[in-house]
């Protein structure tokens, strides 16, 4: 059985991957800034270290799995804590945690979004969290907007792991990424009710191809496989489990 570290793993998706891997016979450490085994606030500095010193001192032989799931909607405010949490809370937590995961030859999972490829990959924005800027980052996104602040947070943590592969997979750890569509969780509860994103949301979702809205268990059914033995050639991938709706945006930029 298998030792795995998760953050975000209180609701939505993180949850059902949890009770998924729990009900497995797996064992799952959780963090959240609410009723995880560790309590922290990822959005800090001092919350990053205290989860990263309490997963190490939960499994000094290694992880299996490292799980970044947390995530802050984009109608979080100030708008600074979206790229704290969804960006510099999710890099920060894989360097910390990388030799614990290369010990057993495990897998790195990022949660990215279909929103991602909605801005462009030269937004000075994403260009700062990739330089590891986070100061500058809170300060650029400050004056923007919620779908920016959310969809390049997501952006840029795609981006990171496609360029830490070599160098992670050397080490003997699998860097992949999902990037999920809409999906029925209290993250997504927080957009529907909000005036003006509420109604873009519903409107997509009337777009998807394959229909309607995603449950949490359909995307952790596919993050479980991807952390499990059966995908140990899938390495570098960004995953999407949106009904089709990428493939209907960018039919051919893949
Ligand atoms: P959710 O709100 O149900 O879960 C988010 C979890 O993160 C919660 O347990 C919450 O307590 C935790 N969290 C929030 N802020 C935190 C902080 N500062 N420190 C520690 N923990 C914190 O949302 P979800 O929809 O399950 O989201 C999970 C991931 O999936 C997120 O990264 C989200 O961006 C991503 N995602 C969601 C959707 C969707 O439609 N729901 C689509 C694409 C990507």
């Amino acid at each position: 059985m298998a030792l795995y570290a998760l953050t975000g793993g209180t609701t939505g998706i993180g949850g059902e991957l949890k009770k998924q891997l729990l009900d497995l016979g797996h064992e799952v450490i959780s963090v959240d800034i609410k009723e995880g085994d560790i309590t922290a606030d990822l959005s800090t500095p001092e919350g990053r270290a205290t989860a990263i010193a309490g997963i190490r001192e939960r499994a000094p032989d290694g992880l299996d799995g490292f799980i970044p799931c947390a995530g802050l909607p984009p109608v979080a405010r100030p708008l600074g804590l979206i790229p704290a949490v969804n960006y510099f809370g999710v890099v920060e937590m894989a360097e910390g945690l990388r030799d614990l995961v290369a010990k057993r030859r495990g897998t790195i999972l990022l949660v990215a979004s279909n929103s991602a490829p909605m801005v462009p990959k030269d937004d000075p924005y994403v260009e700062l969290c990739l330089a590891g800027d986070e100061g500058a980052a809170l300060s650029d996104i400050a004056s923007k907007d919620g779908h920016t602040a959310y969809a390049g947070s997501k952006r840029a943590v795609s981006a990171w792991m496609r360029r830490n592969v070599v160098s992670y997979a050397k080490e003997g750890v699998r860097l992949n990424a999902v990037a999920p569509g809409i999906t029925m969780t209290p993250l997504t509860e927080q957009v529907m009710a909000d005036e003006e994103l509420g109604q873009a949301m519903r409107d997509f979702g009337e777009m998807v191809p394959w229909g309607g809205t995603a449950q949490p268990a359909q995307i952790a059914n596919v993050m479980r496989f991807l952390l499990s033995a059966e995908s140990d050639f899938v390495c570098g991938s960004v995953i999407f489990i949106d009904g089709g709706s990428d493939a209907m945006l960018r039919p051919d930029d893949f």
